[in-house]
């Protein structure tokens, strides 16, 4: 079913990263900011996330001697300095989201670098560290968000959806390795509700969630793919589904030969095959297009509702 499945290390049949985006408050200030320090119950909602399920998330990690990957937008840990502290202790990666969780397709080139560069400092100054990967906000990567990252030095970027394996965006003058995820694999779809976010679903049960993460875990497993759900503590750290959550470590485990990583170390794996030509990954030039497609010229078509 994949045409090129990676061999991972030890015989692995799959790679699996939980990650988990610590957006926390900075959604509602950026989405409302007159009037995000009124709303206080969806403060508390989003805050819940570092001050309450981080601690939990960790634990289960080192029960499970787990090491993962955490996108933190650096006004976030600045925010809540202490979840940095529980994200390092543990030897997780913390990798870039953006300042305030701006979203890079909404700003003009040079303010989505003065933005990158500046939560880049940030993660430097907590870390020690200049960030390998980056994950754009609410996956809104840019027309130039990868050549923001090739200049930069990134390793790995963490926001398309466009395979079932490791593969490389190339913009003309450098490389960086795209690990895939799935927003059936996002919390979102399955849990979120807010009127201040804009974003109303229909709550699942938890072992629903489950169902659908695990029958893309088993998938993977089955034809050697990489697994990344993209989680935030605020959803995914409330108990019933944190719960959930180590049945499917369980599941995983059961299942044998998973190879449990943070994604810097699944880029460096993907890095020194491609290095070493044991395996070729599938390229995409970006960007897919320079500006909407000519065949409709300046006509908006009806969109069907
Ligand atoms: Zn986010």
């Amino acid at each position: 079913m994949i045409s090129n499945p990676v061999p991972w290390p030890n015989g692995a049949r799959c790679a699996v990263a939980f990650t988990f985006d610590l957006d926390a408050d900075s959604i509602l200030h950026l989405r409302h900011h007159a009037s995000a320090d009124t709303r206080v119950a969806a403060l508390s909602m989003l805050r819940y996330g570092p001050q309450v399920a981080m601690p939990r998330i960790v634990e289960i990690y080192r029960r499970f001697e787990m090491r993962q990957t955490f996108f933190l937008p650096a006004w976030c840990m600045e925010r809540y300095p202490v979840a940095v502290e529980q994200i390092l202790a543990g030897n997780h990666e913390v990798a870039h989201h953006g300042y305030l969780h701006e979203e890079p397709n909404t700003l003009a080139p040079d303010e989505e670098l003065y933005w990158l560069n500046r939560a880049t400092e940030v993660i430097v100054a907590a870390t020690g560290e200049r960030p390998r990967g980056f994950r754009a906000p609410a996956y809104q990567f840019s027309r130039t968000t990868l050549d923001h990252l090739v200049a930069e030095g990134f390793a790995y970027d963490a926001s398309l959806m466009g395979d079932d394996v490791p593969y490389l965006l190339e913009n003309g003058h450098g490389t960086v390795i795209e690990l895939p995820s799935h927003i059936g694999l996002d919390d979102w779809p399955h849990f979120m509700t807010s009127r201040e976010l804009d974003y109303r679903t229909t709550i699942k049960p938890p072992e629903q969630a489950l169902a659908v993460y695990r029958a893309e875990f088993d998938a993977m497993w089955e034809h050697g793919g990489l697994w990344i759900a993209v989680w935030h503590p605020f959803l995914s750290g409330r108990l019933s589904r944190l719960t959930a959550m180590v049945e499917l470590i369980e599941h995983m485990r059961d299942k044998g030969n998973v190879w449990f990583a943070r994604l810097d170390e699944i880029a460096a794996h993907v890095a020194s095959l491609v290095e070493t030509r044991q395996w070729a990954p599938r390229i995409d030039r970006l960007p897919y297009y320079t500006g909407p497609i000519p065949e409709l010229g300046e006509v908006e078509p009806a969109r069907p509702d």
